[in-house]
């Protein structure tokens, strides 16, 4: 039975380390060697009065205080506000993002609907976590001795899975969602490698169990997936509901990488142009999800932002940096050793 096991061993192959389970064959049992897990200092646990304290290794997106890790989904600055520490949508402003994209990860919040309660069923409470940008839905609803349909409740992942039991408290309550998101895989050519699976403890029970996702979640009718970047933002929906969230962390799983960021769309497009060097021509242009496309010696790179003006490449060691603070718009590009000696060039007048 030959054509079985090399089909198994070619999945294995691109199947993500994060969904592989099997040890990892590069070390021996009780390997002397292997080096111990890093130390990480355990977060505290929320109160109705407070919140708790992230973990040590946590990227903390909502402290109480500001909006500044949160924007609109085109990268503008957000409507909603800041209020008695707890971030607040502002019905009618639109969902909000997190600046930064995460893959594979644990994500902590705590959420509050409007307090008296207001509307019935999908209109009582409804907000939504989002994972995959605004693609996939948990949803974020006033379920407390409220009637709706079973797979739109609060912690379903919406229109797919409802959650194992309804552990909702009244409204104007913090109640707790963490859950552990594996991001789809898709090949280079776009095609479906793996699908999202997603865990959901809500208020320390557990609602859905490592359920792996039809496709992005909607309203009537269930979408197949469409390829994009395995790193995304993660964002609250907007559903015309005044919902509240405190105490909002995320720890990003795998191994450790640069990090990633969705830019605003609007500096996305200055970026955009071509900028001659000699006689080539090196050409930017955009993508979706906030990636750029590099066309360096007809070779097409897409390029990922670690910041506001720096971009690297996940497949090769290429790398680019923005320079439009003068009069003229400048972009550098290394590519593995030369980083000490950039292309440098100027863009075009669009
Ligand atoms: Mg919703």
């Amino acid at each position: 039975m030959k054509t079985p096991c090399l089909f198994v061993l070619g999945l294995i192959a691109v199947m993500p380390a994060a969904l592989r389970a099997a040890p990892d064959p590069n070390w021996l049992g009780h390997d002397r060697e292997r080096p111990m897990a890093t130390v990480v200092t355990p977060g505290t646990f929320s109160s109705q009065e407070q919140p708790g304290q992230p973990p040590s290794d946590a990227t903390v997106l909502f402290d109480g205080k500001d909006v500044s890790q949160w924007v609109a989904l085109d990268g503008s600055p957000t409507k909603w506000v800041v209020h008695d520490g707890a971030l607040e949508c502002v019905p009618g402003s639109g969902y909000v993002r997190t600046l930064q994209a995460f893959g594979d990860c644990q994500f902590h919040v705590e959420w509050a609907a409007p307090n008296p309660p207001h509307g019935e069923s999908q209109g009582r409470g409804n907000s939504g976590l989002f994972f995959g940008f605004d693609r996939y839905e948990v949803q974020i609803l006033d379920s407390y001795q409220s009637k709706t349909y079973a797979d739109g409740a609060a912690a379903s992942v919406y229109g797919q899975y409802p959650p194992l039991v309804n552990v909702c408290l009244p409204p104007g309550k913090w109640q707790t969602y963490d859950v552990i998101w594996t991001a789809p895989r898709f090949d280079a050519d776009g095609k479906l490698v793996s699908k999202a699976r997603e865990t959901v403890i809500h208020n320390g029970v557990l609602v859905q169990n490592n359920v792996e996702l039809t496709g992005p979640t909607g309203w009537v009718g269930r979408a197949p997936y469409k390829a994009h970047p395995e790193r995304t933002p993660i964002a609250f929906q907007d559903h015309g509901n005044p919902v509240r969230y405190r105490n909002v962390w995320v720890r990003e799983l795998g191994n450790p990488r640069h990090k990633e960021f969705m830019l605003p769309e609007a500096l996305l497009e200055s970026y955009a142009g071509d900028y001659p060097r000699g006689s080539d021509v090196v050409k930017i242009r955009r993508l979706p999800d906030g990636l750029l496309l590099l066309n360096l010696a007809g070779v097409d790179v897409i390029m990922h932002a670690e910041s506001p003006t720096h971009f690297y490449a996940l497949t090769t060691d290429v790398q680019c940096d923005f320079d439009f603070k003068g009069a003229t718009k400048k972009l550098a590009v290394t590519v593995g050793e030369d980083s000490a000696h950039p292309m440098t060039m100027e863009r075009l007048a669009p």
